[in-house]
């Protein structure tokens, strides 16, 4: 069986760092080796931003630049709009018959993001969100899913309803693989286990190499280092994280200079901040050289659904054929 890469991210603002060390990164090494497509999930979006729908537009366009700064090339990945996909929206209402709503209630990832909201303001779609994944993935016959670990119960269950489906109808659906990479969560500037584009907490792929130093220098550190000789803990400081995550080659002298007190947070802050600003100068040419393109954008995004709608009503074919709903 070929493979097929697919991932989307939520239109809710600029990516990331953590978007780059969970799933980007990974994306951007499987597109040589396999058909990979990767999408604006505007729809998912509005689960949570249905009154924001003005900032989902604008965001598309920027994501779409987030996406080919990290290096996800139009010639090797096709670049797709989730709303742009009616079909998706069909295979989700069919896949909602047969899912519970403890089954969602109860997925971890959906009680972590809605906490303290009482069922008076969990919205259905919100709270079925992972269903619609479910068919963004099946839809597609995606096969690797590169995502950070808040996804995996996400997977678990795309994986279920599609043994389900295969059950119930016919075997034309295909499960879905997670793939995690080596960070899998990446921690927020803020010391929160999630670096997340809603908690504010995030080192944008867009940051000038001041935005860079500010964040950094505001990030929080180990509370126990009050001066600069104290012995650090670098297993809960995110400096330390991002080292992990970004500057590998750096880390055992890093660590060893925390624990022993003879590196303090400034040098340490500095270091972290040339090794990102290395990573992400590149993302900035990039980025400026489509920027002043948007016809080129435009047509990435238009060719890039036009193909993936192709695959899904080829899909949908099927689907309604397994299901019986193929009357005429
Ligand atoms: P939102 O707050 O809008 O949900 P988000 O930052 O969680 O934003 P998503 O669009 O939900 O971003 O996630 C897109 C992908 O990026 C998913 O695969 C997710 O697991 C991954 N990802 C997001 N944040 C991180 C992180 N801090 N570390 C590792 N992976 C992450
Ligand atoms: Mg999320």
């Amino acid at each position: 069986m070929t493979e097929r890469v697919l991932t989307g991210d939520r239109v809710t603002g600029k990516l990331h760092l953590g978007h780059y060390a969970g799933s980007l990164q990974n994306r951007v090494h499987l597109q040589d080796q396999y058909e990979s497509l990767v999408f604006l999930a505007d729809v998912q979006a509005l689960t949570t931003h249905f009154e924001r729908q003005e900032q989902i537009r604008t965001n598309i366009r920027e994501m779409t630049l987030d996406y080919l700064s990290v290096g996800i090339d139009p010639e090797k990945s096709t670049i797709f709009i989730q709303s742009m996909i009616p079909e998706i929206a069909e295979l989700t209402v069919y896949f909602s018959m047969f899912v519970s709503v403890n089954t969602l209630r109860h997925n971890p990832t959906i009680k972590a993001e809605s906490q303290g909201r009482g069922l008076d303001e969990l919205y259905y779609g919100f709270l079925g969100y992972p269903v619609s994944q479910a068919a963004d993935i099946a839809i597609c016959k995606a096969t690797i899913i590169p995502v950070g670990d808040d996804q995996l119960p996400h997977l678990e269950l795309a994986r279920k309803i599609v043994r389900r489906f295969n059950e119930l109808y016919q075997p034309i659906l295909v499960e879905p693989q997670a793939m995690i990479s080596n960070t899998p969560r990446l921690v927020g500037t803020d010391g929160n286990a999630k670096m997340s584009k809603s908690l504010g907490n995030a080192i944008e792929l867009d940051s000038s190499a001041e935005d860079i130093a500010y964040r950094i220098k505001r990030a929080v550190t180990d509370p126990a280092r009050v001066h600069k000789n104290d012995p650090g803990h670098p297993e809960i400081c995110p400096i330390y994280a991002y080292h992990r995550a970004f500057g590998p080659d750096q880390l055992t002298e890093i660590r060893e200079g925390c624990e022993r007190g003879t590196m303090g947070c400034t040098a340490c802050k500095e270091r972290i901040t040339l090794t990102l600003e290395k990573l992400i100068a590149p993302m900035r040419e990039r980025r400026a050289f489509y920027a002043s393109r948007p016809h080129l954008v435009d047509d990435i995004l238009m060719t890039g659904t036009k193909y993936t709608r192709g695959i899904a009503s080829a899909t949908m074919k099927e689907v309604r054929e397994a299901m019986s709903l193929d009357h005429f």
